[in-house]
């Protein structure tokens, strides 16, 4: 099979490719290449037809589509390769390669015009992004008739295909991507019955919530589930049940309501094949990659970022976190594969109280910049809560918040400088707690 050098690969053509990308050429780097296996770069912002992006990166509320635009206008200005319809199928760690100081991994790709073929990369960006959470998951019971999409399929067919996917709707899940597809459907003239939500609480934005049902007069039913879907050849109607705090549906709550579309919009998973065949650690609470302070996996000179590390909700994060990927990924390739991280010396970060996660998961000391950004999310809603960071029994952080909610993304900035003074045993942890519940939303 022909086999290409490359110093950098990046895998995934979406918002964190074109940002890594243009980080890593920013710090030196000038043989990179982009692989996408979409026809065209942009990743999932080319169905976000929608404005709401980039308020934090340019300081304009802009479409899906046009924020892509910027980035790709970006690689193209800068001359960085970008390949389509190139979809990356597994990934090695070359050990035992002659040639293994130089370059470190090998790419399989498959792809229309060039077959399939190999790279090798000195550094690798995991940018493959997340793909929707499928009914087959959910084991609702009821036929399979035609008329249950996921919410994204139902987004980039009525988006990017024109067509129409339905005129009665039920959506189940209230993550962002419903509560989007709630006010799209109804743009398109459908009637949308409700969202229904398992959780006592949304799982999407405050903002979506209101501009995208609010708005629209669309009710959102929390604490309800799907319980039956109706129709031989297409649906005709679906019943929903109130559930119980062990999300079992009640007897005698059920309520039939007469539609020809079901949207689900019940998870996001990151896209974790390629990840997978590189043996690449994975959490079991983000399903996308352990990384530390350089977003390196656990697989040295493989970085990640975006959605395949773990679901944001904000673009303008996405692209802070990928920048980082690129410059580490070019500071790891400057310096030949010697640097970085001698990754026994990693320190893990500890989670406490409400924190679900946290990313990076650990650090190597000696190799964090001045300030580090950690991202996490909650478990559940929260009123008046504190935010503690703490280095062994000392704490170096403390913030209070009004409100926190799983559906939306926390972050804090530690400091370098924390450290001093501390052991290198000591635990580092994050922890959020309720102060004052009368603020839950
Ligand atoms: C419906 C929806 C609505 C949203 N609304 C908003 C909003 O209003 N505001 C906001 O700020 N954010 C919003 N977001 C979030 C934002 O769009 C995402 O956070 C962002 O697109 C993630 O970027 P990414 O590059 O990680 O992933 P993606 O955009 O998914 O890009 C990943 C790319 O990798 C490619 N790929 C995957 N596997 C391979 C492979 N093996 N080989 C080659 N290529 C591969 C995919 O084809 C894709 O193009 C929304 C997201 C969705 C899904």
């Amino acid at each position: 099979m022909k086999i290409i050098n490359r110093e950098l690969l990046v895998i995934g053509g979406g918002p964190a490719g074109l940002a890594a990308a243009v980080g890593a050429y920013e710090e030196g780097i000038r043989d990179i290449l982009i692989l996408e296996r979409d026809i065209e770069a942009g990743g999932i912002l080319n169905q976000c037809i929608h404005n709401g992006f980039g308020l934090h990166t340019f300081k304009e509320e802009l479409t899906g589509p046009e924020y892509a635009g910027r980035y790709i206008d970006k690689v193209n200005g800068l001359g960085i390769e970008i390949k389509t319809n190139s979809m990356v199928i597994d990934l090695k760690p070359v050990e035992n390669d002659e040639n293994k100081d130089s370059y470190g991994n090998l790419a399989t790709v498959v792809s229309r015009s060039e077959g399939m073929y190999q790279i090798k990369a000195k550094a690798v960006i995991l940018a493959m992004g997340c793909r929707e959470r499928p009914r087959g998951a959910l084991n609702i019971p009821g036929f399979r008739p035609a008329g249950v999409f996921s919410a994204g399929t139902a987004q980039r067919l009525v988006n990017i295909e024109g067509r129409n996917v339905g005129k009665d709707v039920v959506i189940l899940g209230s993550g962002d991507i419903g509560l989007i597809m709630a006010r799209r459907m109804s743009l398109e003239g459908a009637r949308v019955h409700c969202v229904l939500e398992l959780m006592p609480y949304s799982g999407g934005l405050k903002r979506n919530i209101v501009q995208c049902l609010e708005d629209y007069s669309i009710p959102l039913h929390l604490s309800h589930t799907v319980i039956d879907v109706k129709g031989k050849e297409r649906v005709t109607s679906i019943v929903a049940a109130q559930v119980d705090e062990n999300l079992q549906p009640i007897p005698g709550t059920e309520k039939e309501y007469k539609c020809d579309t079901l949207l689900l919009s019940v998870g996001l998973i990151p896209e974790n094949e390629v990840s997978l065949s590189a043996g690449i650690e994975i959490s079991p609470i983000t399903n996308g990659p352990v990384v530390d302070e350089a977003m390196e996996t656990s697989c040295r000179g493989v970085f990640a970022c975006g959605n395949v590390l773990h679901v944001h909700d904000l673009v303008d994060y996405v692209s802070d976190e990928a920048d980082v990927a690129g410059r580490k990924a070019a500071a790891f390739i400057r310096s030949q594969g010697e640097e970085v991280n001698t990754k026994e010396h990693a320190r893990h970060i500890e989670t406490l109280g409400a924190v679900r996660y946290v990313v990076p998961q650990e650090i190597h000391s000696d190799n964090l910049d001045d300030e580090q950004i950690f991202r996490f999310r909650v478990s559940k809603p929260m009123g008046r809560s504190k935010i503690v960071v703490s280095i062994g029994d000392k704490t170096v952080m403390s913030k209070n918040k009004m409100i926190m909610a799983p559906g939306e993304m926390e972050n804090i900035t530690f400091k370098k400088k924390w450290l001093e003074g501390t052991g290198a045993d000591d635990k580092i942890s994050i922890s959020a707690f309720e102060i004052d519940k009368e603020f839950v939303i």
